[in-house]
């Protein structure tokens, strides 16, 4: 594919669409800042926006994610408005995080692990698990036993909504990043069949499958849901403050801050101090002015702009499609 051509579908895929869709379901973007967004083969886009009270009490979310920065990086935000509206939520990371980081292999395992609880604590989670597949390595393991340990999770925690990456969500090149994505899809529906693994039933566990997915990329992507953070975006900084071993958050404000002070320079928006300076750091440059460059995927600011909104974030959402037989029964059906 050459680049133009490349260009085009990516731009395609990554835009989305907002309201208006075509008579063949293509919808022409015209976002508020009036940029051209292009076209993608999906639904309207939903705006989710702060929902007050508890509306979610009672579910359960799972934030799956292979390394301990994935979910600070991309879906915090979103985490943290679920779980403050009543979600119960838990944290699951599939690797060991054994390459990402400074010192020996144990060292770096060691810390991410406790970054890794540092994150669940910011967002509010329960609890977190760790499956502990080598970093790097998972497109080396074997997929149905991953599948089957997350079934068993789904089933056990009665998991109702999952937030990791898109499973289809092409150019993604880290092996841990897309076979986690896929296992988890599969892993989601699955639970909810009585023939899987069976033997989970008889140690008491039921069928139970995930009925919501919020699905992020690095990539092009259909993105048809836009979740409003601005109300998290300071948990979410949290969250990459958190991420002090491999993140591109973490201390990265305070040695910004130490290394401009050395050629007798500062810069205002960092604050007079190192907590200060990194809180400022991820917030203004990681999720923000340097995004695309720290992250890889287009600033927070800029994603919410296109919306009305000042921060966002953007997934691929699938969710249980209401059943019309049964509104068409409630509507129609009469007595015998
Ligand atoms: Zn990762």
């Amino acid at each position: 594919m050459n680049m133009q051509r490349r260009g085009f579908v990516a731009q395609v895929l990554v835009s989305g669409v907002l309201a208006g869709a075509g008579p063949h379901g293509i919808a022409q973007n015209n976002s508020a800042a009036g940029k051209p967004s292009g076209l993608a083969l999906s639904g309207d886009i939903v705006i989710e926006r702060p929902l007050s009270g508890q509306p979610h009490s009672g579910k359960v979310l799972a934030a799956i994610q292979p390394h301990a920065d994935d979910i600070p990086f991309f879906a915090a935000g979103t985490v943290a408005k679920l779980v403050s509206e009543g979600y119960t939520g838990y944290l699951i990371r599939t690797s060991n995080d054994e390459k990402a980081g400074s010192g020996t292999l144990g060292e770096t395992i060691l810390s991410n692990e406790r970054d890794n609880e540092a994150v669940a604590k910011a967002l509010g989670l329960q609890k977190l698990f760790s499956l502990g597949y080598r970093n790097h390595q998972l497109d080396g393991i074997s997929r149905e036993e991953m599948r089957e340990r997350l079934i068993f999770l789904i089933r056990l925690l009665k998991i109702d909504t999952v937030i990791s990456y898109d499973p289809w969500s092409p150019y993604e090149e880290n092996p841990d990043h897309y076979v986690t994505a896929q296992v988890v899809e599969a892993a989601c529906w699955m639970a909810g069949m009585d023939k899987d693994y069976p033997e989970h039933l008889s140690a008491g566990l039921l069928p139970h499958s995930v009925q919501e997915r919020y699905y992020f990329a690095r990539g092009p992507q259909l993105v048809n849901r836009i979740v409003d953070i601005a109300p998290w975006v300071d948990k979410k900084v949290e969250a990459n403050l958190a991420n002090k071993t491999q993140g591109a958050g973490g201390d990265n404000g305070a040695r910004l801050r130490s290394r401009l002070a050395a050629q007798k320079l500062r810069l205002p928006i960092l604050g007079s101090d190192d907590d200060t300076a990194n809180r400022e750091y991820i917030k203004h440059f990681f999720l923000d002015i340097d995004s695309k460059h720290l992250r890889g995927v287009r600033s927070d600011r800029e994603v919410g702009r296109q919306y009305g909104l000042e921060w966002a974030e953007a997934f691929h959402y699938i969710g249980p499609a209401e059943s019309m037989l049964d509104r068409y029964i409630a509507e129609h059906a009469v007595p015998l």
